[in-house]
């Protein structure tokens, strides 16, 4: 079996253990040289996300399997993957699931903000948009998502590439497997901590954290700032060591 699908198998795995996958669907695609692998249709339930070789479609950069039989087999999204594909020469990988946390977004079909340092660290804009004004999974959705992710990248070649689909779910395409793996998961967390950053805003202890005549609970911060400790400077923190990459 080829890497590429062993570590499909891998992140598969993860995403159902990690309760980001369910049964009714989702699937995933990568680059291999000239062909694209992508999970065959149904798989997700016949199988629980515990793919072997056998779960797995090769075709062509067209969209046409290499073996013409498993044509019919292609997952339901296969048009967007190859669309995306062939928009962007330095996606190597796709993901679209349903992770549980923003599903909420989705099925309000709302834009997710980014509210975590790490999403906004691997380059997504303020916002994940949500596509709400085409059918669900039809070509004319594809179209516009890969027009909305070539939107992004002329904006800044390094932007992260997903957005949500209304009712069902997210896409993500990474430059391969474990990049989009990542983001996928990043974007999960930013999700999760908006909700609990609404639970936090709504408790009292928020409230009475926020009120300006409330004393720092830690002590004085002046005070604990003036604490005397070592001088010490660090090796990274000297001015004549080059510190760039190679
Ligand atoms: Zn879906």
């Amino acid at each position: 079996m080829s890497d590429t699908k062993k570590e499909m198998i891998k992140y598969a795995k993860i995403f159902y253990k990690k309760g980001m996958v369910d049964s009714a669907g989702g699937n995933l695609s990568a680059r291999d040289k000239d062909k694209i692998f992508i999970t065959k249709r149904d798989s997700s339930i016949n199988r629980l996300w515990d793919y072997d070789e056998s779960c797995f479609v090769e075709a062509k950069l067209s969209g046409e399997a290499v073996i013409k039989k498993m044509q019919p087999l292609m997952s339901r999204e296969s048009h967007l993957h190859f669309r995306i594909f062939n928009e962007f020469s330095h996606v190597n990988s796709i993901f679209h699931i349903h992770p549980r946390y923003l599903l909420g977004f989705a099925s309000l079909k709302i834009d997710m903000p980014i509210v975590t340092a790490l999403a906004r660290d691997r380059l997504f804009p303020s916002h994940i948009k949500c596509i709400r004004d085409e059918q669900e999974n039809t070509i004319s959705e594809s179209i516009a998502i890969v027009r909305y992710f070539k939107y992004l990248y002329n904006n800044s070649p390094d932007c992260g590439l997903a957005c949500l689909l209304s009712g069902h779910g997210i896409v993500v395409a990474g430059k391969n497997l474990k990049d989009t793996f990542m983001k996928v998961e990043v974007l999960e967390n930013n999700a999760r901590t908006f909700y609990y950053m609404q639970l936090i805003e709504q408790s009292n202890y928020y409230k009475e954290f926020r009120r300006e005549d409330s004393k720092d609970i830690y002590g004085d911060w002046d005070h604990i700032q003036r604490t005397g400790i070592k001088d010490v400077k660090l090796y990274f923190e000297r001015e004549d060591v080059d510190f760039s990459i190679d």
